[in-house]
Formats: C-alpha cells, sequence, structure tokens
C-alpha cells in the first residue's frame, strides 16, 4: 500500500512509510485492528482531555481515512467543557468533532488515542468500558494496555507516528490535512525536533509529511508563537512567584497560576501550556513543576526533569503518569499541601 505522496510541485515523492523492522507492534495486531475496522460500519475516535497536538492530529489524521473509506466517523475528547484548545483549531477536519454528550453510549468500535490509561478519556471513559472493541493507539511507556487490542510503541516519539502507520495500513492517500494534522503531533511531542526522542526516523516522517505541501512555517506559528495579551500579564505574575528550591534531586524550580489570574486578563486554561517550557529552562534546577488551576477548581501539574530523575514515576505515584522527562498529573489540594507531596515523592526517587 504506497500512499500517494507529491513534493511542491506535484511530482510522486518517494516514500519509505513505518518505523522499520524495531517496530514492537505485532503484525498480527495490525491485521486486527484493519479488520475490526473492516467489519465496522461506524468508528468511535478519542483521545485524552485537554488534547495537545498530538492527541488531537492523531485522532483527526485517522478520521479523515476512515471517512475516506465510507465509514461514519465520530472523533471527541472527555472534557466537562468542550473546547478545541485555541492553538490546534488550524488543525482541519474539526467537523467530525462531537461533544462527549453527542458521542455513541456503547461504540460498536472505539480507537482512542495518546491515552496511556482510562482516566486520561475523562467522561469518555464510560463510552470506553462499554465499547465492544476498544483499540489503544498510544506511545507512553506508562501505558499497560487497557482495551481488547494494544497498538503501543513506548520507543515512538509521537503517537502520530503510529497514526501514520495505521494511515498507511489503511491503505489511505497522505493529504495535505493528514499531514497536517500527523505534523502536529509529530512537532508537539518532540517539542519542535529538540528531544532525545528525535531520531532518523522523525525526520523521515517529517520529510514524507513536508512534501505533501504543508506549511511548517504557518504551523510553528499557531503552535508556539502566538497568544493573546493577557498571556503575557499572566505569565509575569507566573515568574514574579517562580521558586528555586535546593533538594536531593538537584534543584526543583516551581510556580503556580490560579484560576482567577487568568480571569483577571480573560486567558483560557489551554493557553498555559507552553509555561513549562519557560520555567525548565532553570540551568540551577533538573526539575522544573507549573501547577495550572482549570476551570473546576483542581490543579493540573506539569512536571519536567533533565533526565536524572524519573518524573514519571514521581507522577505514577500521585496518580498521573507520562514519560520520564515529561509527566503530569491532577492535584485536589491545595498549593502548598500539592508541593508537599511532590517533594515526598521525589525524594524517594532521587
Ligand atoms: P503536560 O505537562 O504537557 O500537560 O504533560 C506532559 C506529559 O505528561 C503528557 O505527555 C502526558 O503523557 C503526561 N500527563 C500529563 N497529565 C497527566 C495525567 O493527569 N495523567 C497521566 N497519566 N499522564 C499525564
Ligand atoms: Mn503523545
Amino acid at each position: 500500500m504506497t500512499p500517494d505522496v507529491r513534493d511542491r510541485a506535484g511530482r510522486p515523492a518517494r516514500v519509505e512509510a513505518g518505523q522499520g523492522d524495531d517496530c514492537p507492534i505485532p503484525a498480527t495486531s495490525w491485521d486486527r485492528a484493519l479488520h475490526l475496522i473492516g467489519q465496522a460500519d461506524e468508528v468511535a475516535l478519542a483521545c485524552h482531555v485537554t488534547p495537545d497536538g498530538d492527541a488531537l492530529g492523531s485522532m483527526l489524521a485517522v478520521a479523515f481515512v476512515l471517512r475516506s473509506m465510507g465509514k461514519r466517523v465520530v472523533a471527541s475528547f472527555g472534557d466537562r467543557q468542550f473546547a478545541v484548545p485555541r492553538l490546534l483549531r488550524f488543525l482541519p477536519g474539526q467537523d467530525m468533532l462531537v461533544p462527549p454528550e453527542a458521542y455513541p453510549a456503547a461504540p460498536e468500535l472505539m480507537i482512542v488515542f495518546d491515552s496511556s490509561t482510562f482516566e486520561r478519556l475523562g467522561l469518555l471513559g464510560t463510552n470506553a468500558a462499554m465499547a465492544r472493541e476498544l483499540v489503544v493507539v498510544d506511545h507512553h511507556p506508562s501505558n499497560a494496555g487497557f482495551g481488547t487490542l494494544s497498538l503501543i510503541d513506548a520507543q515512538a516519539a509521537a503517537t502520530a507516528m503510529l497514526a501514520e502507520q495505521l494511515v498507511y495500513r489503511l491503505g489511505g492517500r497522505l493529504d495535505r490535512d493528514i499531514a497536517t494534522c500527523l505534523y502536529a503531533g509529530l512537532v508537539t511531542d518532540t517539542g519542535s525536533f529538540r528531544y532525545s526522542s528525535t531520531t532518523p526516523a522523525v525526520h523521515q516522517m517529517a520529510a514524507r509529511l513536508v512534501a505533501t505541501g504543508l506549511r511548517t512555517d504557518e504551523i510553528a506559528r499557531e503552535l508556539w508563537d502566538r497568544s493573546p495579551f493577557g498571556y503575557l500579564k499572566v505569565l509575569a505574575g507566573a515568574l514574579e512567584r517562580v521558586t528555586l528550591e535546593h533538594g536531593p534531586a538537584g534543584g526543583l524550580v516551581w510556580t503556580y497560576v490560579t484560576r482567577v489570574d487568568r480571569a483577571a486578563h480573560g486567558l483560557p486554561y489551554s493557553e498555559l501550556e507552553g509555561l513549562i517550557d519557560i520555567v525548565r529552562r532553570t540551568d540551577e534546577a533538573e526539575v522544573a513543576v507549573v501547577l495550572k488551576e482549570d476551570d473546576q477548581g483542581d490543579w493540573q501539574v506539569s512536571t519536567r526533569s533533565k533526565g536524572t530523575v524519573d518524573v514519571a514515576a514521581v507522577c505514577a505515584a500521585l496518580g498521573g503518569g507520562g514519560h520520564h522527562k515529561a509527566a503530569g498529573y491532577t492535584s485536589h489540594d491545595t498549593v502548598e499541601e500539592t508541593m508537599a507531596k511532590f517533594r515526598h515523592e521525589l525524594r524517594k526517587v532521587s
């Protein structure tokens, strides 16, 4: 199944699809996925709550292909306040999204993306529990596999790499819309090709996507280089109270943003995604933490490490999960209590 990929001049581009021989997902699993999709009239797709580029991009890319195959497609994520984050509104295919209320209660076939646990599906966890078949497409090392079929590769830099595989295996044509969705996933999870997960396979995939003529400059601007003015004000407040502590892990830098701070500047929660990238630059700190109060009053805790500390282990102990150097969890405590518990768990792994 060779996808029809063209370069900017419209010439056929050479394509080497896939992750090569080291993909740990057995051929039988891919075959099973194709079989389940082949049998289904309707396919229900979901990704994790407050989706990032990898979650939403992977899901929408596969949605495009399924739709072109004549399937009925619904796609969603289980947020109480259902809204696509402003920085992902440029992604094509959003007409295929439905709010969780409109999602089938017991899908015949449900495919979930970039979600390491059931809990990450939020409101759609109930639907997933009722699904006849539940396919899990993910790259989190912490994902133990919770559906009826796992397509999990913990080595993959992004779920988008697995979504690309699925697109090809379904015989899909890699057009610019699909490539834009996949590219958003790839650049989000590799920090724009800066993280250690950026392998030759990542660049090869990027080359295939860029060959469809997508605008990497416009995508980069949408994802990282714009925000409402209020962001600067909220950022100023967060940086004003940033704290550097010396501890067993070799330095902990942290700050927080309340929903009152955001409300004062009309800033939606999703605009805070990039704040951790500013805080984690701190040379003196091995670990960076940002506590973000969401609209429900819960703290969404973003954590990063430079590599010595496994923040996924720390976050898993606190009810969350993620990757070695980037992980998170939800806290219902105060800022002080949240940080006290975090330091306690951090000491255990340091
Ligand atoms: P971020 O700080 O960008 O929101 O999340 C970083 C990484 O941590 C994500 O890629 C995701 O894998 C993981 N993560 C964030 N929040 C949670 C959570 O509440 N539960 C789990 N299991 N993982 C999370
Ligand atoms: Mn991801």
